[in-house]
């Protein structure tokens, strides 16, 4: 899971991309800001045409938009490459050739069923970071928990430090609103304190949130068979999906490292790459960087930050996120670089 992001009619303004995109200034910005290249960051996939609610639509992107996405890339010149060869073009960069990474987080099932054979269809090489909990089946991906009480129940009630909170589900804005205020109300929580919230929901609405994680999440299997293939690489995206920012430095080197360990006895061969869970501002910190560093991971991923260009940090890489509605207007738009390059983000380095 990442940063979550607006979705929605009233985020788009997709007037001013259409002209900017009309005019060409899209290409033109791109000579200037858009880099040598590209990471973009997606998380789960659905078939065309089956959207439910969901607490955070960011999350997931259709068959059809990821097809658009791959044929867009291409046709504007970008070479789809792994995250091992982008480090290299990076490294040494080859005039007018950009590159482009498809990276996706957290490891959720539908990558197995429905990207897998999308990226065979296109040969495009893709990277998934797996948060190795999730995988086996004892750490929640809280969030789908919060959203399923919220679908099945009418309220959510959540205790936090001797506090209840008391969320309305009755209607899809009221469902919207207390998703994103139980999410970052727990998201914040200390560890212990997130986790005896989640077992007391869990048990009050009779509900076990990691067996429902695992249900939407890769298996090992899946996960082999996939990296037998060439195609897909996996990275590590820690143990339990914390905030890293924060966390005592022996429990954030653990979440780091012991992913990486786990990854690489269940593959056999090793796992180089991480992404920092939700990978914000609020998540990320000079410190956190540093321990991704420390604990040689060859590259490190934030969710946010536009094009690479020069001078980006190895570990605090930044990704151009794409998911929900996000059209192929916007995907333009972010690759140009043009909004990174009129509000540079505050990129955390070491
Ligand atoms: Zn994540």
């Amino acid at each position: 899971m990442a940063e979550e992001k607006p979705n929605g009619p009233s985020a788009r303004s997709s007037g001013w991309r259409r002209a900017a995109i009309a005019l060409g200034a899209d290409r033109l910005a791109r000579r200037f800001w858009g880099g040598c290249g590209a990471i973009l960051m997606l998380h789960g996939l659905r078939e065309d045409g089956t959207a439910g609610w969901e607490g955070n639509p960011g999350l997931g992107t259709t068959v059809g938009q990821l097809a658009a996405l791959i044929e867009t890339l291409r046709a504007e010149g970008y070479e789809l490459v792994t995250l091992d060869a982008a480090l290299e073009r990076f490294a040494a960069p080859k005039s007018g050739a950009r590159f482009a990474c498809l990276t996706f987080d957290d490891g959720y099932r539908d990558n197995y069923e429905l990207l897998y054979p999308l990226l065979r269809r296109f040969s495009a090489p893709a990277t998934i970071y797996i948060t190795t909990g999730f995988t086996d089946g004892w750490a929640p991906a809280w969030w789908h928990g919060v959203e399923a009480v919220l679908s099945r129940h009418p309220t959510l009630d959540l205790e936090l430090s001797r506090r209840t909170h008391s969320f309305a589900a009755s209607d899809p804005a009221a469902r919207n609103s207390s998703f994103h205020q139980a999410s970052a109300l727990l998201r914040e929580a200390k560890p212990f304190t997130r986790t005896r919230a989640l077992t007391q929901v869990e048990q009050e609405y009779n509900i076990d949130f990691s067996a429902l994680s695992q249900e939407k999440m890769l298996t090992w299997e899946m996960i082999r068979e996939m990296a037998a293939s060439g195609l897909v690489e996996f990275g590590a995206h820690t143990v339990t999906h914390p905030v890293l920012r924060g966390l005592p430095q022996e429990e954030a080197r653990r979440e780091m490292l012991w992913s990486r360990q786990r990854l690489e006895t269940m593959l056999g061969r090793p796992a180089r790459h991480f992404a920092y869970p939700y990978g914000d501002r609020a998540a990320v910190d000079t410190e956190v960087v540093a321990l991704a560093r420390d604990c040689g991971f060859a590259s490190a991923v934030l969710a946010y930050g536009g094009p690479l260009r020069s001078g980006a940090s190895l570990h605090a890489l930044p990704r151009i996120p794409f998911g929900g509605d996000d059209s192929m207007d916007d995907l333009r738009i972010r690759l140009s670089g043009l909004k990174t390059a009129l509000s540079p983000p505050a990129l955390v380095y070491p």
